[in-house]
């Protein structure tokens, strides 16, 4: 018995004096810190919906049109961070600006739904402590990423639907609109084609409007990453969902994971495509956890996504991504994907086809 105590006794000993495992050669620490990585510069990621967009297809107005409203979002968004303002902030700057815009089929100029009326879903979620809101099927938020926002930063959920989202929305003194507001002339006609009521087809502003690319009439929704100055990272996405969807359908975009997903310990990341498949593929998360727990470059792991898994089930689309060292990727299956980004090197850099 005395033994045994007197080699406990030896044991701690050892251990207070030496400050390491016995059972080790002594000296030094056998673990070593874990590294703090130093994060990247300052950069934004965007896009504007993946898709059939092919250059035989757009007019020189219309590229102008897209080019010019994705740098001014990306202008916008940078400018936050230049500011010192936090990653989220310039994701909803960039994202706002985009909604507000009748160009993408998220606020203004979203698709229809088989009921006529937009129903519009958006979610945002932060690197630094997972946090997330979301919000889906709302039919009067003006800027349902705003929504998403005051979801995650004041109430206790992250997700909020329909005429309950839209209560809180209220409650929270965002801008409501009537749903008509979103509502673009020349998407309506798209929506009336598609219903076999060409006989209804509304002329007069379509005009106007003859650069929205309708090739977004199964895709197109927008979304922003952001590394900010203290190396924290944000993603959000914004959507009127798929054309003619029925029932109440909400797609990956207001999904954590699905069509949004950010960590500090990996990447930000917004998708766009087709949701069905972005659900059951977990599009986000599958990136970001390939560079977790497979220390994937964050490259390598949105081609293993979108090029494999996502393109294996018969999933089409892309994403936007970043990670902590201000690695940007765009990766997509599709002709096209409205996108671009923009660091310290300065300009927006912006494309749209996949050469
Ligand atoms: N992912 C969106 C949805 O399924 C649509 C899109 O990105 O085009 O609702």
């Amino acid at each position: 018995m005395k033994t045994i105590f007197s080699s406990i006794g030896y044991v701690i000993f050892f251990f207070l004096l030496t400050g390491c495992d016995p059972a080790s050669n002594g000296g030094s620490k056998q673990t070593a810190e874990p590294q703090e990585v130093k994060p990247g510069p300052i950069t934004l990621v965007i896009h504007g919906g993946a898709g059939t967009i092919e250059r035989k297809n757009m007019s020189a107005e219309m590229e102008a049109a897209y080019t010019a409203k994705l740098s001014e979002a990306l202008n916008a968004g940078y400018a936050v961070l230049q500011e010192g303002g936090k990653a989220e902030e310039a994701v909803i700057q960039a994202i706002t600006l985009l909604e507000d815009s009748p160009l993408f089929n998220a606020g203004k100029g979203a698709v229809f739904t088989a009921e006529g009326v937009n129903e519009l879903d958006a979610s945002i979620m932060l690197g630094k402590d997972l946090n997330a809101g979301a919000v889906a099927g709302v039919k009067t938020v003006k800027n349902p990423i705003r929504a998403a926002l005051a979801v995650m930063q004041n109430s206790p959920h992250v997700m909020l639907s329909g005429t309950g989202a839209e209560a809180f929305a209220t409650e929270q003194g965002l801008e409501l609109v009537d749903n008509e507001y979103f509502r673009v002339t020349r998407r309506y006609n798209q929506w009336l084609k598609a219903n076999g009521r060409e006989d209804e087809i509304v002329t007069e502003e379509s005009k106007e409007m003859s650069y929205i690319d309708l090739s977004h009439e199964k895709h197109g929704t927008v979304g922003a990453v952001a590394l900010d100055s203290e190396g924290n990272l944000a993603a959000g996405t914004s959507t009127g969902g798929m054309t003619n969807k029925k029932w109440g359908r909400i797609g990956d975009s207001p999904i954590i994971s699905a069509g949004t997903y950010a960590d500090n310990a990996s990447c930000g990341v917004s998708a766009t495509g087709h949701g069905e498949f972005f659900i059951r593929a977990a599009v986000a998360y599958d990136i970001a956890a390939q560079m977790k727990y497979g220390k994937l470059t964050l490259q390598n792991a949105a081609q293993n996504t979108i090029h494999e898994k996502l393109g294996n089930m018969g999933g089409t689309g892309g994403i936007i991504s970043l990670d902590r060292q201000g690695n940007v990727v765009m990766e997509f299956n599709t002709s096209g994907m409205y996108r671009g980004y923009i660091n310290e090197e300065g300009n927006p850099q912006v494309a749209i086809y996949q050469d």
